[in-house]
């Protein structure tokens, strides 16, 4: 029988949030913009796959999420400076920068940890096999 169903591509499957192995089960029990969203499923809840593949792993997400918010304060210091020309107060960047490390806090915590286990762990790759099974429901846990 054909492959009927229309695989998720996977930068759009890592931008949901997807499971890495099987693009169907959620990694995050509550959506980006909650109170929650820090909260992520031990296990995937379609393929049963389990995310922090050794205790401690997600440490190294803490690097990936260092460098993503030196880049965002970069990016906002100097779409500050290009929008207002401040060369004289010190206080209005470390304003912004501050800013910036709360408002991209919940987004870099997600998306460090997505960055990790799509393209940084080589054994968790998309398997067409389990994602036909868990869309079909026959996977065997
Ligand atoms: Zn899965």
């Amino acid at each position: 029988m054909e492959n009927q169903y229309q695989i998720p591509s996977e930068l759009k499957s890592a931008v949901d949030g997807k499971c890495p192995r099987c693009r169907t089960g959620d990694m995050f029990a509550a959506p980006l913009l909650s109170f929650r969203s820090k909260k992520m499923h031990v296990k995937c809840p379609a393929c049963d796959l389990k995310f922090e593949k050794e205790p401690g792993y997600f440490y190294v997400a803490m690097y990936i999420s260092y460098a993503m918010s030196v880049a965002e304060l970069v990016a906002s210091c100097v779409i500050t400076y290009w929008l207002t020309g401040n060369m004289e107060s010190p206080w209005l960047y470390v304003i912004v920068a501050l800013a910036a490390t709360l408002i991209f806090a919940p987004f870099n915590n997600r998306y460090s940890r997505v960055i990790l286990l799509y393209w940084m762990t080589p054994m968790f790759k998309f398997n067409p096999k389990i994602y036909q099974q868990v869309k079909e429901g026959t996977l065997k846990a």
